[in-house]
């Protein structure tokens, strides 16, 4: 691989996974083509041995096709360099890789805490496989709750999103990795929102969690997952954890998510251009209530994000002087945001926010109100701001 470290990021970016030259045609194509295999041959008994050896050692080492070859070391390369980290491990999707850090830092018996602005299938992940193994979870909100008042002797993780899902709730990283780190805590960060933006090992986290379905793929079309983490203890756990589940991505997905990292420094700042243009024409219309972005300068998470973060994407939340109800008649009369989950791709979204959802989130304040999530893409803003105006045309006006 031709790539040198010590230029600006967004080179590094695009200079990971050039292919080898073939030391025969001494030419070379431009990018690591996908690799599929199953399996991997090797020369001997003896290298056999001598892989399985790095393997036992806690080392990452391919003994077969399960993780990949070139193209995936290629997109894990991609995401150390984003996350300024030292070992990656990939899965099919973004919740395979919490769960992956789940099972590689916690046993029955230990309890976790979890910052209740998550990504919502954690939730689920808690009900439906935490409390079968007997690992007890508690939401806390870090607005409001004392961190070391709720670690006990048990409390092994502090599980933490930031910003947080839907309301985009910007935490204190540095502040709430370091009460942790201090009572032994491992730290884990969900960092999708953050892709290229921030980097919670930096911040004070031990691990970093990324979809790479979102802004990494860039394009709706795949999904996939990375953890990523810097200490050699961490890592071997997460790779012992990794080689016992058999979690596994394919070479194609993987060749996609680095075709996707070329434009995605160009492609962030654009989103972040469009939701600026849109924010700025929402926050001065009457049935608008509030813009829940970090980027936004009224949001209370801007201090935060100017002290913490690199830039923005084009993710964000409003809310409506409306009722939850009456915000379902805007959502349908939308045209160019596509109603969906999800978001990343280069195409608008839009996301009804279910009430009892925001009732978890004890950052929310504005009880009653409706709240759509905007994924903003790169359709030109005018028109998407056409689109959001005559959608919101229909809704009653405030009293
Ligand atoms: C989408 C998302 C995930 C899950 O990613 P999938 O690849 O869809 O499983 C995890 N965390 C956050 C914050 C997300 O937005």
């Amino acid at each position: 691989m031709s790539h040198h470290k010590g230029h600006h990021r967004d080179t590094d970016l695009l200079h990971i996974g050039s292919a080898a030259f073939d030391p025969a045609t001494e030419c070379a194509p431009v990018n690591t083509p996908s690799i599929r295999t199953s399996t991997v041959r090797f020369k001997s008994l003896q290298a056999l041995d001598e892989v399985l050896a790095k393997r036992a050692s806690g080392q990452p080492a391919i003994t077969y096709g399960i993780a990949g070859l070139d193209t995936h070391r290629a997109l894990e390369e991609v995401f150390m360099t984003l996350e300024n980290g030292s070992y990656c491990v990939l899965s099919a999707s973004g919740l395979a890789s919490i769960h992956l850090v789940f099972m590689a830092t916690l046993k029955s018996g230990d309890h976790v805490l979890i910052s209740d602005n998550v990504y919502g299938p954690v939730r689920n992940l808690n009900e439906t496989l935490l409390k079968k193994l007997n690992i007890e979870a508690t939401f806390f909100s870090p607005a409001h709750d004392d961190l070391a008042s709720l670690i006990r002797p048990n409390t092994r993780m502090l599980y933490l999103e930031s910003p947080g899902s839907l309301l985009m709730e910007m935490l204190d990283l540095p502040s709430l990795a370091a009460q942790a780190k201090a009572h032994g805590l491992v730290v884990a960060v969900d960092n999708t929102w953050g892709t290229y933006l921030y980097e919670p090992l930096t911040l004070g986290a031990d691990i970093s969690i990324i979809a790479g379905t979102k802004y990494v793929s860039g394009h709706s079309d795949l999904l996939l997952g990375a953890v990523v983490a810097r200490e050699d203890a961490i890592a071997k756990q997460i790779h012992q954890m990794q080689y016992a589940i058999g979690n596994s991505v394919s070479a194609d997905d993987v060749w996609l998510a680095l075709r996707g990292v070329k434009t995605l420094s160009v492609r962030l700042r654009e989103h972040a251009r469009h939701a600026k243009t849109v924010s700025q024409h929402l926050a001065n219309h009457p049935k608008v209530s509030r813009i829940y972005d970090p980027a936004w300068s009224q949001d209370p998470g801007h201090e935060l994000w100017q002290r913490d973060c690199r830039g923005a994407n084009g993710l964000i939340s409003v809310s409506l002087n409306c009722t939850p109800e009456q915000a379902r008649d805007f959502v349908d009369r939308l045209t160019l945001f596509g109603i969906g989950f999800s978001w990343g791709g280069f195409e608008s979204l839009v996301q009804w926010v279910n009430p009892s959802v925001l009732e978890n989130h004890r950052y929310w304040t504005e009880h009653g109100k409706a709240v759509v999530r905007l994924h903003i893409g790169l359709e030109q803003p005018e028109d998407l701001i056409a689109d959001l105006d005559q959608a919101l045309s229909i809704l009653p006006d405030p009293a």
